[in-house]
């Protein structure tokens, strides 16, 4: 792949084509991401989409065409699974706050696994299954009492709304009794996100399918499923080093082995959002104007936080450069440091804070890589009126729109004009009970 082209397509083109600021999304560097993870993974190590990092349906198909299943966290999410034609028995729904309305749309649809994260969650989902005559498949979210370091964010080991603490599990042998309408089939953990190195995870893994095990053994249910979680990491940052699908897969290799040889029959899932399609995404924005200040030089772009909170650093602590390059135009000249920032009014509104780039002018299209997972989704979209970006997925040398970009109309449609400065319509007696 070249700099400034995507499968013979320029970047260029696209953008013209279909205006800035424009997500890009290579179908094929998803494809081989997930190829390459499949094909070093032990082939009983099921993969499941995490919607939350990119629900796109488009980009839900093109996965599932390629063999992932989904995990999802809202009825949206649902609806886009089954419509991007993920089968419910692929599908499975974890969530510390799931809705009366979302429950039901679980076994309405028949997905694999409602994974529930409180004693009150299974409370309700016993109590509409009953009203519906069905039984639920159950899988518990255990906070487990361990944590292993080396993840952006560690989940075990502490409170968390995620989950029910394993010391409570275990101290509710009878759980699987006090309901009528469940049925317990499975254990879920999740460690963390953004996590780079193969020994962390597959250290996770081994200990979660002992927790699984041990759990499931306590409480007296058979182990149908164990969701180890996921949360692979892609680099991002100076110094830091993608995964390494193979050292991974020779990692896992034993445990999971050891595991499946005593359980036959116990379905493993893996649930990824960021390592599926981060790597795909380009985020191409262009620069309106360029500017001096007090010495520094700034490239003004369309695009910025509103579509890409973590590309500007917000919730980080030090602000990081995600990579940056010229898709076109960029003068040729020496190196200059830039800083990009983008249309908002807020200082935070910053892509990059010392760019290393050429001479840029007005017209200059950047691109932000490694951008296809939490951007829009993850972004205050409606930040200013800006609303969401146009997509497009670039799939066998041919460009598909599958997104539109937000209008000031789409922004305003769902908002309510009322008149205000009329006054209340004076009831027959309303005037008389002032008085
Ligand atoms: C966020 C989340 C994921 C996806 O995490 P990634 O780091 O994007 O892979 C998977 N499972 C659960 C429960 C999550 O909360």
């Amino acid at each position: 792949m070249s700099d400034t082209e995507i499968q013979g397509l320029t970047f260029a083109d696209l953008a013209r084509e279909h205006g800035t600021p424009l997500f890009v999304y290579d179908g094929d560097v998803l494809e081989s991401q997930y190829r390459r993870l499949r094909e070093h993974l032990h082939p009983r190590l099921e993969i499941f989409f995490s919607l939350k990092a990119n629900p796109n349906i488009s980009l839900c198909a093109l996965l599932h065409s390629l063999g992932a299943r989904a995990e999802v966290c809202s009825l949206a999410e649902l609806v886009t699974a089954t419509r991007a034609g993920v089968a419910p028995g692929d599908i499975i729904f974890p969530g510390p706050g799931k809705s009366p309305a979302e429950l039901t749309a679980c076994l309405d649809t028949g997905v694999y696994a409602i994974i529930c994260e409180s004693f009150g969650e299974l409370d309700l989902l016993d109590r509409i299954a009953g009203e519906r005559g069905l039984i639920a498949p159950v899988a518990l979210r255990v906070n487990p009492a361990f944590a292993v370091k080396g993840s952006g964010l560690t989940m075990g080991g502490k409170p968390r709304q995620f989950g029910i603490d394993e010391v409570q599990l275990d101290a509710a042998p009878d759980l699987v009794h006090r309901y009528r309408n469940l049925r317990f089939m499975g254990i879920h953990a999740y460690m963390g996100t953004r996590i780079l190195d193969e020994g962390v995870i597959a250290e996770n893994t081994r200990r979660i399918l002992a927790l699984a095990q041990r759990l499931s053994e306590r409480l007296g249910f058979a182990l149908e499923m164990v969701d180890i979680g996921g949360g692979l990491g892609v680099a991002y940052f100076d110094g830091e080093r993608d995964l390494d699908p193979a050292l991974l897969g020779e990692g896992l290799e034993p445990i999971i082995a050891e595991f499946t040889a005593a359980h036959p029959e116990t379905r493993l899932v893996m649930e990824l959002g960021r390592y599926l399609t981060a790597l795909a995404g380009t985020y191409a924005v262009r620069v309106r104007y360029v500017k001096t200040s007090l010495g520094q030089q700034f490239a003004i772009t369309d695009g910025g936080t509103h579509h890409h909170m973590a590309a500007v650093g917000i919730g980080s602590f030090v602000k990081r450069d995600f990579p940056l390059r010229v898709l076109a135009g960029g003068e040729t000249g020496p190196v200059e440091s830039w800083t990009v920032t983008g249309p908002l009014c807020t200082p935070n509104d910053t892509l990059a804070k010392h760019a290393a780039l050429p001479p840029l002018r007005p017209g200059d299209l950047l691109g932000v890589t490694r951008s296809g997972a939490y951007g829009p989704t993850a972004s205050p979209v409606l930040f200013l009126g800006h609303g969401g970006p146009a997509e497009v997925l670039v799939h066998h040398g041919r460009a598909y729109r599958i997104r539109e970009r937000d209008t000031a109309e789409d922004l305003l449609r769902p908002q309510y004009l009322h008149d205000l400065t009329a006054r209340a319509v004076p009831g027959p007696t309303s005037e008389g009970t002032e008085q």
